[in-house]
């Protein structure tokens, strides 16, 4: 293909291989690709006609937000990607109503920032350069996700390119079923463009972090899931379990959505009694100072995973060592467990393309290169035995299975129906999916 082949609308906005700025946006954070070009739309239109043209070369395209995205799949080799970081307005449409147009080339450290002197959050996820796009449209598990829920859960509205270049808003009274699958299984629906998302009315937050040693038989990891099962909504709870020799180190950040400094301490110092306590320090600052402009960065495929992840809905002994044990032993994998439970919980699990709402735990396991996904597997299957379902969102290998552990029985057939009617010929979901889905 030559520049002069480019639809003249797109003048200016196509990098291709030879030109400067191709190294710093060919790849995503987790995987150095070689598209053979990477298209920077700045409208709506933009996109309808980016989408137009790599549909009628014939060649693979990548939907890009962020670019965060643990499969790899917001670039291709050799395919169009569409980079969607110009469409990034954060704007607040209606203080009262605590209503924010944001577009999905923004990352959540733009949105944070932006709201914050508005006395406005929006829970988003702990990492200030993930993207807004491939975030809400699957979930959005934040600082604050048991007070204020899922990000999608907030999601009042959305601007969706189908695959054959209609450009329709969607809403809970305007094409609903679409609206529906956008909530959660979004990336498989078409380009959105803009959400409309109900912020919550804070500003600041107190923030513990504590480190503890994690007790080999499992039982730090049952107190913490145990107080948060009844800790006030504003606590919520983000750990990385790291081994250290034989040890297993819990580093959890405990974030308390409130300025009561009475109450945050009341709701967390239970915590501290969950395990031996190596550290501990609590602070106030200001949400956007957790979701902070100090992580943005050019994606350059610096950071190659193998990462899966499962729900809980609870703690048992048997998880919790399992849990345990894929930490401290002879191979050991960095997990992660998020709460999950509190307002998450509220919502129906036919209301939104995301299903999991009886889970209280969320567990992520992740080995670094050169440990590769076969190693993982073997260490997650035990487990993997006791979760039930999976977030989209923390999976690096898309295929069939996952899927399904993404969206379980009803909910896979309502959102491949969806996925069928709005994009027959499949270009979304064979650029997710590309071994295809039964
Ligand atoms: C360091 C790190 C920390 C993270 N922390 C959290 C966390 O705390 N909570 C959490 O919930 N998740 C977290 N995630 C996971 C994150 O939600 C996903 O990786 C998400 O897909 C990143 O969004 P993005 O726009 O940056 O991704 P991209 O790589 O741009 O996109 C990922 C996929 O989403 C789809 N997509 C992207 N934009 C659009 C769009 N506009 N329309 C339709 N489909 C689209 C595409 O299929 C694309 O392949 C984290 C990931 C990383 C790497």
């Amino acid at each position: 293909m030559t520049p002069s082949t480019l639809p003249k609308e797109l003048d200016g906005k196509v990098v291709l291989p030879s030109d400067p700025r191709y190294r710093r946006l060919r790849s995503t954070y987790t995987k150095v690709s070689r598209p053979a070009m990477v298209v920077l739309p700045q409208s709506v239109t933009d996109v309808v006609v980016a989408l137009r043209y790599a549909r009628d070369s014939g060649l693979p395209i990548a939907v890009r937000s962020g670019g965060h995205g643990l499969s790899g799949r917001s670039s291709n080799d050799g395919g169009v990607v569409i980079d969607l970081s110009g469409l990034n307005e954060v704007r607040v449409l209606d203080r009262r109503a605590r209503l924010v147009r944001v577009g999905v080339g923004a990352r959540w450290a733009e949105v944070a920032a932006a709201l914050s002197p508005a006395g406005l959050s929006i829970s988003s996820g702990d990492h200030g350069n993930v993207g807004v796009g491939g975030l809400a449209t699957a979930g959005g598990v934040g600082w604050l996700v048991r007070d204020y829920g899922l990000t999608i859960d907030h999601v009042r509205a959305a601007e969706v390119v189908l695959a054959d270049g209609r450009v329709v808003r969607t809403d809970a009274e305007h094409e609903p079923e679409l609206f529906w699958a956008v909530r959660g299984a979004g990336a498989g629906v078409g380009i959105v463009t803009a959400f409309e998302i109900e912020a919550t009315e804070l500003r600041d937050v107190l923030v513990a972090q504590l480190t503890l040693a994690v007790d080999p038989h499992g039982s730090t990891l049952t107190r913490w899931a145990e107080h948060l099962a009844q800790a006030p909504r504003r606590l919520s709870t983000a750990a990385m379990i790291m081994s250290s020799g034989r040890q297993a180190i819990l580093s959890l950040t405990a974030v308390y959505a409130g300025t009561d400094a009475g109450r945050a301490r009341r709701a967390v110092m239970p915590l501290l009694k969950t395990g031996a306590l190596l550290d501990q320090n609590i602070q106030r600052a200001p949400y956007a100072a957790l979701v902070s402009t100090a992580h943005l960065h050019p994606n350059l495929g610096q950071q190659p995973t193998s990462t899966t992840n499962g729900l809980l809905p609870t703690m048992t002994p048997g998880a919790a060592q399992a849990i345990t044990a894929a930490v401290t032993g002879p191979r050991p994998a960095l997990m992660q467990l998020r709460s999950v439970g509190g307002a998450v919980n509220d919502v129906a699990a036919d209301a939104t393309a995301y299903a999991h709402r009886n889970s209280a735990v969320l567990v992520i396991g992740t080995v670094f290169p050169p440990r590769d996904r076969t190693e993982l597997d073997d260490i997650w299957r035990p487990v993997g035995a006791y979760t039930r379902g999976a977030y989209a969102n923390f999976e690096s290998r898309l295929d069939a299975a996952a899927f399904r552990r993404f969206y379980p029985g009803p909910t896979g057939d309502r959102v491949l129906a969806i996925w069928r009617r709005h994009d027959p010929d499949g270009i979304f979901r064979s650029a997710l999916y590309p071994a295809g889905l039964s």
